[in-house]
This record gives structure tokens, sequence and C-alpha cells, in this order.
């Protein structure tokens, strides 16, 4: 609409009106928007809010005052790039109530994550701390339960109803072998994760999968999963050494296509990884305003590198090598991964598939996908894509909204929804540098100047 009014009411939008300048109740606040863009808050459906990006929680416990503010910061770093809904994949009730004690938060859900006891992602933590981090975890039958665990509250019903009567809006599951070091996880059955459909689907709830390669994708496909919380990027059936589409992902994404699967598909995951190792990130001049000074010092430490010197040890890149080669020797690692993913991601946004925007921030323990940024330079990578700024626009607001089952709140700027705006000064449909510079962000109603809330501001 060109000539709009829309009035505010405690936290919901209550009417617009298809003129400028129509008189409000006494009392009303007006906020100018002239000459600029109203568009919804964006949605990020993949995010995981529970840690400090390239911080583990023992590193977080020795530097609390680094770990204080940067808690603090990273809600309102989320805000500042548009973003006034957030999912995250793997959470529980306590995870969101330490969210949103913070005075300033994007409106946050969840998903319930029902990994295969001991798979993936569950692997990472130690035993047995990893069956208290996990209480939706999936016990297959005739598996050994670990101790003081009754295997019938681990079934595929049992854990959706168990996450859906705390609050969880969806399931997210797990299809990963492994990478890295690690190669021979256990995944779960066919059977097993039709049952986790239907139960989700009888409860009303939308399952997601991690699915990065042909072979989970595939399996993703025949247990009638919802979303694809990755795109496709390693291949594990087919025997190829090109990024392009081959005809065994051209039938995967087919089918996606034709079934309005949803697809994330998180770009960043694998800059994350790249640029955890590149030698340029740090000195990003747009870091400043998402992250506390602090931090962004701490992650140049020797300490804050330890992420770094993981990934490096995994890439065998030489010990002596000098800046430049490990450049070299990073871009020529990550060139056909990325590149495949750009090309799956091309081949949906041609056939109008359902992408979801979805940004997995922080997808490992990399410092390099800082929250809210992270999003934008998604943003840049499905541009590179060939996804359009419209498309894109569309993908992070009322797809996601649709595929969450939220679009009765959030999504578009409607009667009866959610005051979650931004006021843009660009047309987000013709550029995604619309969210680069915000005019004003309303979240629930509430009037939040982006110049208060960047890090570097207070
Ligand atoms: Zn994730």
């Amino acid at each position: 609409m060109r000539d709009a009014s829309v009035r505010v009411h405690d936290g919901r939008i209550v009417a617009i009106h298809r003129a400028s300048g129509v008189a409000q109740p006494k009392g009303t606040e007006i906020i100018d928007g002239s000459g600029l863009f109203l568009a919804p808050g964006l949605i990020d459906s993949h995010v995981h809010l529970g840690e400090i990006p390239g911080m583990t929680s023992e590193q977080e416990a020795q530097h609390p005052d680094i770990a204080k503010a940067a808690r603090q910061q990273i809600p309102r770093s989320y805000l500042l790039y548009g973003f006034t809904t957030l999912i995250d994949l793997i959470s529980s009730p306590q995870g969101m109530a330490r969210w949103k004690s913070h005075d300033i938060a994007p409106d946050a859900y969840f998903c319930g994550g029902a990994a295969l006891m001991d798979g993936y992602p569950m692997n990472y933590a130690p035993k047995p701390q990893r069956y208290q981090n996990w209480p939706y975890m999936l016990i297959e039958p005739g598996r050994q339960p670990p101790e003081g665990i009754d295997p019938a509250t681990h079934t595929p019903q049992a854990v959706v109803s168990k996450m859906k009567s705390e609050g969880a809006i969806c399931v997210k599951t797990f299809f990963e072998r492994g990478f890295g070091g690690v190669r021979d996880l256990p995944v779960p059955k066919l059977e097993t994760i039709r049952e986790l459909v239907k139960a989700a689907h009888a409860a009303g709830i939308p399952v997601l999968m991690h699915a990065n390669s042909d072979e989970a994708q595939r399996f993703g496909l025949d247990a009638g999963v919802d979303i694809m919380a990755h795109g496709l990027w390693n291949l594990y059936q087919e025997n190829s050494t090109t990024s392009e589409v081959t005809p065994g992902i051209k039938k995967i994404l087919d089918e996606e296509l034709e079934r309005k699967v949803g697809v994330q598909p998180t770009m960043q995951v694998l800059y994350g990884i790249r640029d955890v190792i590149g030698t340029s990130f740090l000195s990003d001049p747009r870091l400043p305003y998402v992250l506390p000074s602090g931090l962004i010092d701490w992650y140049r430490s020797p300490e804050g590198q330890w992420f770094h010197e993981v990934v490096s040890q995994g890439m065998k890149l030489p010990t002596d090598a000098s800046p430049t080669q490990i450049e070299h020797a990073l871009n020529a690692g990550f060139a056909s991964v990325i590149d495949r993913g750009k090309h799956v991601t091309a081949y949906l946004v041609a056939r109008h598939g359902r992408i979801l925007f979805g940004t997995d921030t922080p997808s490992a323990p990399t410092y390099a996908n800082p929250p809210g940024l992270n999003g934008w330079l998604e943003m840049h990578r499905l541009v590179e894509a060939g996804e359009t700024p419209a498309q894109i626009f569309t993908s992070a607001t009322l797809s996601n909204a649709q595929a969450l089952k939220l679009d009765r709140d959030i999504g578009s700027v409607q009667v009866g929804k959610r005051a979650n705006l931004l006021l843009l000064k660009q047309d987000p449909t013709q550029t995604i540098d619309a969210y680069a510079a915000i005019a004003k962000v309303i979240l629930n109603g509430r009037l939040l100047d982006p110049s208060e809330l960047a890090a570097n501001a207070r």
C-alpha cells in the first residue's frame, strides 16, 4: 500500500487505513513513516539461543563479565538487523525463560530436539550428562536405556506429547552419521521417524530434520518430515565430483518441490566454518555493532581461538602456512560444498520451492556466525544463489510464519497480528540493503531505535 496508517494498541495491529494522516484517538503517539517502508519484522526459523557463539560453557564460567555483556547484547543484535521472531530448534522451557528474562529480546519459540540416543548431536556431550541435556531424546526398542531412564518416556509418541505440553511448537530431529573426525554415529530407523512425524502431525506441530546430504534428505522425504533444516551439500550416495545438481540430487529436489517440503538453505553454516579459520573475519567493520568489544578481544586471544584450532587441525593445514596460503587452501577446500549448496538453492529458487529463511546461528561453536549480522550475511549468499530480495523477504516473513504455524500472529502487516514491525529506508522487495540501516524496529508495539540497540552505542 502506498499511503497508509497503521494503528497499534496493546502490542497488536488494531486498524489499517488506506490513507495517511487519519485522525487517531486522543493520546495516540504518532510515528511519522513518510518516505519509509513499513514491513513485518523478520523471522529466523533456525537459531540456537543457548550459547554465545564461539564460547563453551566452561569458558563462559571463566569469563563471567565478557559473557554477561555478550548475553545482554545478543537479543539486541538480532533486532538491529530486523529479526523480531526467532525459532530455537533445540531448546526447552528453561532455555526460553532465560531468553525472555532480557529487558529487550525478540519473540522466541522452540522445537524439542528429538535426537536418537547417543546419535548426533548428543554425541558431543559427555555421558551421562548428555541424557539430562536431551529430555526429548528417542530410545528405539531393544536399545539399553541409560540408568534411571524409562524407555517408555522416550518413544516418538512420548517425546512429542512431552515437548508439546511444555510449549514446543515444532519437533527437530536428525539424520547425521557425522563429519570431521566422527563418521559412524548411529542414525534413527525409518519407522522411528515415521512414528515421530505421525505423532507430531497428530499434535498439530511440524517436524524439521537436520539433513544436509543426499542420503539424509532422501531419508527425510521417506519419513515425511515437513522441513529440511539445511541445504543439500554433501553427497554420500552418489559418487560425483561435480558441484552441479546431479540426476540423483534432482530426484530428491523434485520430490521436495512436488510435496512442498520446506528447505532452509543455511549457507552461512559453511561460511561460518570457513571464516573461523580465515584471517580477516574479526576485522569486519560490522562486528563492533553486534558484539561487545570485550568479546571480540577475547575471540582474538589464544583461548578464544580454540575452535579455529580444532577446525584447522581437522583440515590438516600446514602449521607454518602464511595467511595467504591458508586463505587459498580454505577457499579450495570449501569451494565444492559451498558451490553445491548454491546450485541446489538456485534449483529450488528457480522452481518456486518452499524456501524458508533460517541461518542456524551459531551452527557450530564458531564466532563467524554473529547474531543478527549472520542473517544479513545469509541473505547475501541467497542473492548469490539467485534468490531475489522479494523472495528473501517472503521467506523470512510470511513463509516462515506459515511453515511454523505462527501466521495467525506474525508474518505480515495485518489487523489482529502482533505489532512486530520494521520501518525501512529502502524497499525490502528491491534490496536486502533495506535491513542494513533500519530506521525503527517495533517489537510488540514497543518502539526501538536501532542506534540504541548496537553494541557500540552504550
Ligand atoms: Zn542448527
